[in-house]
């Protein structure tokens, strides 16, 4: 986080939250082009008016919409910007690759840097493969953990979200369904049945789950903190329980990290010294830029060598494209250090106890849960430990909350959860806190 000045002291714009004409206008032409006139449903914010607001830029903490408003940002698109918007340095790295050309489909010394960085940091990578996206490394990681077990079956867990390939979005028709949806259309049933989904932070169940199905689960992947159904944490020993299953049971342990990442460079398995044999990596590691990655134990890893006569297939365009591995290379080593990501952490783990101050610890049925960096609301009394409790929560009060920070200046994602950025300032936080505590008095009458 940063000491930065105070943000402006302008009164705001009296609509502010709701879309301008701007917006508006350019919400009517998007969805002439676009289904929904986004381009993922997370974008579309069905109670602003039926539209989201258009931003036209961003700049350290802040973004700017279309029509001239300024918020803070606590979506960070959905948690990679933890450097902020533009950061300096990124652009510079960027503007200076992007002269040398941005793409070769050839191996390039960024991309070897990169490399360097991630294995260095992240214990369980020995080797690693980029791609574009979180999605991805998830289903290439799997396909890997199939083709080194010779086993089929993967066994994820109740609301962590891997991305949206095809047998990640399944339940494998246990009615237990991911991201709050049934089980996808689209999806055959064939590869739904190769899914198996029980909660998180059971780990009976898991241990249930693979004793069920003895010698033929190839992985077992899981969200290390459950981010995408409101960062739950991981309840103790659940993690180093699934590593001892797997261990007993041959399943490989496939931490998607995705998200974590973001909670030291090394990850979450960095902080707490327990090591899965693959990792998917995304968001923040690209600097701001589309990324993905997948890596783990070198002689796993290895059966992607092209020099191997039974070596898989692998591909992908941009894989390596020289934009994101140069932010990529800047952001690791001039920005997000190690003594950095603790500080952002603690400023997290200090704003998750302040907020919890005004509400779950007076009885509220409102509370926030998290760690470090990664934190989310949930309108609910009782212990959030699993996203099965997240779903409880209040959607109404949660679209009011988020209607109410946004006339506040502050921008989180709709569904409650807030990824912090380097550049938030004590008085970001503040000014949560306060918004916060004037919607706590404000509706205190639906807060239980
Ligand atoms: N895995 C996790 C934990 C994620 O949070 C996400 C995206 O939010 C993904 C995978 C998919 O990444 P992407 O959106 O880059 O495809």
């Amino acid at each position: 986080m940063s000491d930065a000045t105070p943000r402006s002291t302008e009164p705001p714009p009296a609509d502010r939250g709701s879309p301008g004409v701007r917006s508006r206008a350019l919400m009517a032409r998007a969805r002439t082009l676009l289904p929904g006139g986004v381009s993922s449903p997370v974008r579309a914010h069905s109670a602003v008016g039926g539209e989201p607001l258009v931003i036209a830029s961003g700049s350290g903490a802040l973004v700017t919409d279309v029509d001239g408003r300024e918020y803070v940002d606590y979506v960070c698109s959905w948690g990679p910007l933890i450097l902020g918007h533009a950061h300096p340095a990124v652009v510079e790295a960027v503007r200076e690759a992007a002269g040398r050309g941005t793409s070769f489909g050839a191996p390039s010394e960024p991309e070897i840097a990169l490399a360097e960085r991630v294995v260095e940091a992240v214990p369980s990578v020995e080797l690693v493969r980029f791609v574009s996206s979180g999605t991805e490394a998830t289903m290439s990681a799997i396909r890997l953990a199939r083709a080194a077990t010779g086993r089929d079956l993967v066994l994820k867990f109740e609301g962590c979200y891997h991305g949206h390939a095809d047998g990640l979005l399944a339940s494998a028709g246990s009615g237990i369904a991911t991201l709050g949806l049934p089980d996808s259309p689209g999806v055959p049933a064939a590869v739904a049945a190769q899914t198996l989904v029980v909660p998180y932070n059971d780990l009976a169940a898991a241990e249930a789950a693979l004793a069920a199905h003895s010698g033929r689960v190839a992985c077992v992947i899981v969200e290390p903190v459950a981010a995408n159904m409101g960062v739950v944490p991981p309840a103790p020993e659940f993690l180093a329980g699934l590593r001892a299953a797997c261990d007993r049971t041959g399943a490989l342990l496939l931490f998607d990290e995705v998200m974590t990442s973001r909670l030291s460079p090394g990850g979450i398995q960095a902080i707490l010294g327990i090591t899965p044999d693959l990792t998917t990596l995304g968001k923040y590691i690209g600097g701001g830029m589309s990324f993905g990655a997948f890596g783990g134990r070198a002689d796993i890893m290895s059966r992607f060598d092209p020099r191997r006569a039974d070596s898989l297939p692998h591909a992908g365009t941009f894989n390596n494209n020289i934009l994101t591995m140069s932010a990529g290379v800047v952001g690791m080593e001039q920005v997000y250090t190690p003594d950095v990501a603790v500080k952002l952490n603690a400023f997290g783990d200090r704003l998750r106890q302040r907020l919890n101050a005004i509400t779950r610890d007076k009885g509220l049925a409102m509370q926030f849960t998290g760690l470090g960096s990664m934190l989310s609301v949930h309108f609910v009394k009782g212990p959030v430990r699993t996203p099965r409790d997240a779903k409880k929560g209040n959607k109404d009060l949660g679209e009011l909350f988020f209607l109410d920070l946004l006339a506040r200046g502050i921008y989180i994602a709709r569904r409650g959860m807030m990824a912090l950025s380097l550049p938030l300032t004590e008085a970001d936080g503040d000014a949560l806190v306060a918004a916060v505590e004037e919607f706590v008095s404000s509706r205190r009458s639906l807060l239980g």
